[in-house]
């Protein structure tokens, strides 16, 4: 199987109680090797919910808990993000998994980027809090924007 980030398979997961569709990853769906989620939601948060962002680093100090994840009332939901990224650890421990594909700049499960912290729409290295989790088991990790047609079969054909 292959984790999606549940927003980009057309499940209304996201904070404003929208979606991320993506319609390549969703053009493969029918094969049945994509298994949705979303750690935030599985974290504990309602859908919707307030913007969140990482504040002092990436998802890496947020686990060296170096970073906080707070929402932009300033509310702190770093807890809620650690449990959903160790929900996804039980997931990935339980099924088969070869690869994620995970939507980019997300708090949670941005694979190459994230937001900054200051909610103005500014960008900086680094992963998401569950990409950072699911990073160090070694994990294949694509964004849905690293994804051509040709990268997406390849995954799908290496899939158990
Ligand atoms: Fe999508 Fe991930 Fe955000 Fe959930 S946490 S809405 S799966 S980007």
């Amino acid at each position: 199987m292959i984790l999606v980030s549940a927003c980009l398979l057309g499940l209304d997961t996201k904070y404003d109680g929208k979606s991320n569709t993506h319609e390549l990853i969703i053009k493969y769906s029918g094969l049945g090797k994509y298994l949705p989620v979303c750690p935030e939601q599985l974290g504990g948060l309602t859908t919707p919910r307030l913007p969140v962002e990482i504040i002092g680093g990436a998802g890496d100090s947020v686990l060296a808990n170096k970073a906080k994840a707070l929402d932009n009332s300033g509310r702190d939901v770093t807890c809620q993000f650690k449990a959903g990224a160790e929900q996804l650890l039980k997931i990935i421990n339980t099924v088969p998994i070869s690869a994620a594909i995970l939507k980019e700049r997300s708090p949670s499960c941005g694979v190459n980027q994230i937001y900054d912290g200051t909610f103005s729409h500014i960008v900086r290295p680094g992963q998401g809090v569950t990409a950072a989790v699911l990073m160090k088991t070694g994990l294949t990790l694509v964004s849905e924007e690293e994804l051509t047609e040709e990268k997406l079969q390849q995954l799908l054909a290496a899939d158990f």
